[in-house]
């Protein structure tokens, strides 16, 4: 089969869905690799480094989208993509299906089988498909890089001949796959670090990185009731639990340096959990990096796809491309998640798709096929 990665539409999408080295692992499963012009440029693969890979750059995204039976996006396709796209022809990129119901339907009505990496089934087996996870781990490290550059002070204690420096206090809230990458790296670079979640089972998690658990003083039956939901994610606080919550993190707004929100619920809206008066009561030069803006923030100050600083001294980011700032990076990674999932369609790897829906990855991630819905799938049959 002919399989094309598409110039990223989205302004300022630095990623691309297929890699020079990934393309060559597409081959090896039997498929030809096409690739639009300027691609892989802002990830720093140039059309030259492409063509060495073995792969056929056509000049536009129409000429891609007519010449291959599979287009590969990071981003979710525009309209315009999905109508340029003929029956049976398969793109796979994220989709958010949830939250996309025109686009869904667009896509049944146009006859195209859509794949959503954000619905590849997390299950272990499909760990090495798992986009969503794979750019959470990137945007937990770049928060705490970000919030260091804007942190004006040290990360890591020192003593030197010039004086004392005390260690940054970090505080991550959400230790999900991006806030354990926050935890990890703000420990690496010497701060001293603490983390919240509603799910007590990552506690143990938390302190083998060298971080504290943020206890709440609340009955522990509870306390695990109100964290735990299906398949390792989160579930709605119980409004007791919240304001135990809330008042802890007002104990710890005036010491903490550096605050990295991540916390999510599935299908919902942010909840907001670092509210004004909290933020005011940080002390200037604090930073807040808010990884739930896209979402609408955990962070009541946070205005999603900016940066700005409030009246007494406090750097709010509201970022929602953090993938996207490590554009290589990312690429290679999303482009490895794309090459598994591929690697799933083609098992006999003779370049030839077969789209096994008994197959519970692949009947998980496929959301539209033969002009139906066909999300959302029914649970997976292995964990
Ligand atoms: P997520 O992005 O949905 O949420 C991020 C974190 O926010 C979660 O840890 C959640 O518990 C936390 N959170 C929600 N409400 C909160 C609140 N009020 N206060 C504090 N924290 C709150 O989650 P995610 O990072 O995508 O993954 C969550 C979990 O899913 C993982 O920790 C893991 O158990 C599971 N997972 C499994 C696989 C796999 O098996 N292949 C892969 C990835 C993730």
């Amino acid at each position: 089969m002919k399989i094309g990665a598409l110039k990223e539409s989205f302004e300022g999408e630095a990623r691309v869905a297929v890699t020079p080295s990934s393309a060559g692992h597409l081959m090896k499963l039997g498929h030809e690799v096409f690739v639009e012009s300027g691609a892989g440029a802002r990830a720093g693969f140039s059309d030259d480094s492409y063509r060495g890979a073995g792969v056929t750059v056509v000049p536009n995204a129409s000429e891609l989208i007519g010449a291959v039976d599979v287009v590969a996006k990071v981003r979710q396709p525009s309209d315009d993509e999905i109508r340029q796209m003929q029956p049976g022809q398969t793109l796979i990129s994220f989709f958010y299906p949830g939250q996309n119901s025109e686009l869904l339907a667009l896509a049944k009505e146009q006859g195209v089988t859509a794949i959503a990496m954000d619905m590849v089934p997390r299950i272990s087996r499909a760990q090495k498909m798992d986009a969503l996870s794979s750019m959470a781990n990137i945007a937990g490290y770049r928060a705490v890089i970000e919030a260091a550059n804007n942190f004006g002070r040290f990360f890591t204690g020192q003593v030197t001949a010039a004086g004392k420096v005390p260690p940054a206090k970090v505080l991550v809230v959400g230790a999900g796959v991006a806030g354990l990458a926050a935890i990890g790296t703000a420990v690496s670079l010497g701060a001293q670090v603490y983390a919240f979640d509603v799910r007590p089972e990552v506690a143990e998690q938390i302190e083998s990185m060298g971080a504290e658990f943020v206890f709440l003083d609340f009955d522990e039956a509870s306390a695990a009731q109100d964290g735990a939901a299906t398949g390792g994610y989160a579930a709605p606080s119980s409004p007791e639990f919240r304001e135990k919550q809330l008042a802890k993190f007002r104990e710890l707004a005036p010491q903490m340096d550096v605050v990295i929100t991540t916390a999510l619920i599935p299908g919902r809206d942010a909840p907001k959990l670092w509210t004004r008066d909290m933020v005011e009561a940080m002390k200037p030069g604090s930073v807040i990096v808010d990884l739930a803006a896209e979402r609408g923030g955990n962070c009541e100050l946070t205005i999603p796809d900016e940066k700005h600083v409030t009246e007494n001294g406090v750097t709010i980011v509201g970022y929602t491309d953090f993938p996207s700032r490590m554009g290589a990076q990312a690429s290679e990674l999303y482009g490895n998640n794309i090459r598994h999932f591929m690697t799933d369609l083609t098992p006999k790897k003779d370049g030839v798709i077969q789209h096994n829906m008994e197959d519970d990855v692949i009947r998980g991630a496929t959301v539209t096929r033969d002009h139906d819905v066909t999300w959302p799938p029914p649970p997976p049959k292995i964990a």
